[in-house]
């Protein structure tokens, strides 16, 4: 009798797949790589990385913490190129904010002290 199996993860790549597998190998836990077509986009290659039901919620865990990038990565990447340099007092505000909350000063006189160096 086979025992219930479980689909935790899916990857582009082989090697990708291959690597969690690895993973979960380490931790004690048997998985396997099958390969077949995402539904979208369609035809397109996928690795489905399998496990028996009972070991799911672990094998999850084994690779979330096994991913080498933090969860928020994209959050700061994008504050540092979103940012900009107050000229009054060199504080990094938000894209967002016009006016830097430190001094007051305007995200348009930012642009006006780089135009006056052109000069
Ligand atoms: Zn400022």
């Amino acid at each position: 009798m086979a025992s219930p199996i479980e689909m935790i993860a899916e990857y582009e790549e082989e090697a990708e797949a291959r690597l969690a597998l690895s993973q979960l190998d380490a931790a004690g836990i048997h998985a396997e790589v099958h390969a077949g077509e995402s539904e979208y986009p369609p035809h397109a290659q996928v690795y489905w990385v399998i496990v028996a039901s009972d070991d799911a919620q672990l094998a999850r865990q084994v690779l979330s913490q096994g991913a080498t990038i933090p969860e928020d990565w994209e959050t700061a990447a994008e504050a540092c190129v979103e940012g900009w340099i107050c000229v009054g007092c060199d504080t990094e505000v938000d894209r967002q904010e016009m006016i830097c909350p430190q001094c007051g000063t305007s995200k348009e006189q930012l642009r006006q002290d780089e135009d006056e160096d052109d000069d």
